[in-house]
This record gives structure tokens, sequence and C-alpha cells, in this order.
């Protein structure tokens, strides 16, 4: 049997809540729940959820911006979200770069449906990661499974820290990170990293993967902003 799914339902609507979670336990589901974004925000950093539920309009932190926020957390960044929205909402926003929801559902809704999307947006997210064990792009090859990496066929050599760098860039293709997202997601809890611990290995993984260093075609710096890799 497969692993339960944990679903965590943002909705200051206590109705809403009811009817959504009876309805997911019914179909085996897991399910918690905050009333506003603050304390949601609070629970979806520390718990493992599969799901976020996210209702547009909520006391403290709205919904478009704990979107906004939990994108741009590494630790959340590919935490499936489904947006519920009022008739009239801005549905381009909630699906488009500005927040990338993966889905949304417009009330009032069927309980049923509102299930049915949750399958098929864990279906579409949980089958990614397997076919992704090989990353592919222009000159370079990206094997998670081997953990190695090579250019034009010819094996590149790089250290466990500029290997887990380059994956985590590289399967967020065209998403910026600063020196403090990256250091969360690579060093993690490692207390005496300093920022520039992520230049200095950026500088290491394109000597390595860069044909010209100086000229990045992959590791690209966003001047004032950060680092990302560019897929195109
Ligand atoms: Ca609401």
């Amino acid at each position: 049997m497969e692993a339960p799914k944990y679903i965590f339902i943002v909705e200051d609507e206590a109705d809403i809540v009811e009817l959504v979670s009876y309805n997911l336990k019914k179909e085996g589901f897991i399910v918690d729940s905050a009333p506003d974004g603050e304390a949601a925000l609070k629970k979806i950093r520390k718990g493992k959820y599969d799901l976020i539920i996210l209702d547009l309009m909520l006391p403290v932190i709205q919904g478009m911006e704990l979107c906004r926020i939990l994108r741009n957390d590494p630790k959340t960044t590919a935490l499936p979200i489904i947006m519920l929205t009022a008739k009239g909402e801005e549905i381009d926003k909630i699906l488009g770069l500005e927040m990338g929801a993966d889905d949304y559902i417009t009330k009032p809704f069927s309980p049923r449906e509102l299930v049915a999307r949750v399958k098929a947006v864990l279906r579409r997210t949980v089958e990614k990661p397997a076919a992704d064990k090989i990353i592919e792009v222009g000159d370079l090859v990206i094997n998670k499974e081997t953990y190695t990496v090579t250019r034009k066929g010819v094996p590149v050599k790089l250290s466990a820290t500029e290997f887990k760098l380059l994956v985590f860039l590289a399967e967020r293709m065209g998403k910026i990170f600063n020196r403090d997202q990256i250091l969360d997601a690579i060093w993690r809890d490692e207390a005496f990293v300093e920022p520039r611990t992520v230049d200095v290995h950026i500088r290491r993984l394109r000597s390595q993967i860069e044909e010209d260093p100086a000229q990045p075609r992959y590791i690209k710096t966003m001047r004032g902003i950060g680092y990302f890799f560019d897929g195109k």
C-alpha cells in the first residue's frame, strides 16, 4: 500500500475546512489546517506536507503573498499548491509566474471536484522525480542516481557540495536564488558558513562545467540578486 499523503488546508472559513477535510479523509488523505496565513506558514515549514490547498482571501498573510513566500523558499518551492478562489479573481496571476500555483478551483466547488484535482496534481508532481533522475541540458548530463556529471560525454569532477549545488539549481531552471536561500538549501544547519562560501563554490562549479567560466552558459549571475541555472 502507498504511504498516505499529507494535505494542508489554509482557509479561515471553518465550514469549508470541515467539508474539504471530511472528503479528503474519506479518500485516505491525512489532513491538517490553519485559519490564517501566518499560522499556516509556521506549520508548513515545520511539517512535511505533500500538497497545500490555499484560499486566496485570508487574514494576516493573504493567499497570494503566502504562495509567493512558499515558492521563494527552497524548502517549499516544489510543494504543489491548489488555490481556492472566488469567481472573477485573477486566474492568470494565480497560475502564472507571479504566484506559480499548480491548479485552482473556483468557489463554490463540489468536494468531489476538489478531491479529483488533488489527486491529479499529486499524480503529476509525484511522477516527476522518477523521470528526472537524469537531467540533460545542452552538453551537460547530470545523473542523480550515480552522482556523476558529464560534459560532451566527458566525466566532470565535482565535490559532493558542488554536485548538490548543481542539482539544486538545475532542478529549478530559471529560478533565481539569493545567497541565503542557497546556503539554507545546501548547507542547512552548518552554522559557520558565510554567504561568500556560495560564491566560492559557484566559481569552482563554473570552472568544472563551463566552457568559458568567465562567460557562463549554465550557472548565471543575476547582478545584485543571486544565481540561477539557465536551461535555455
Ligand atoms: Ca477565506
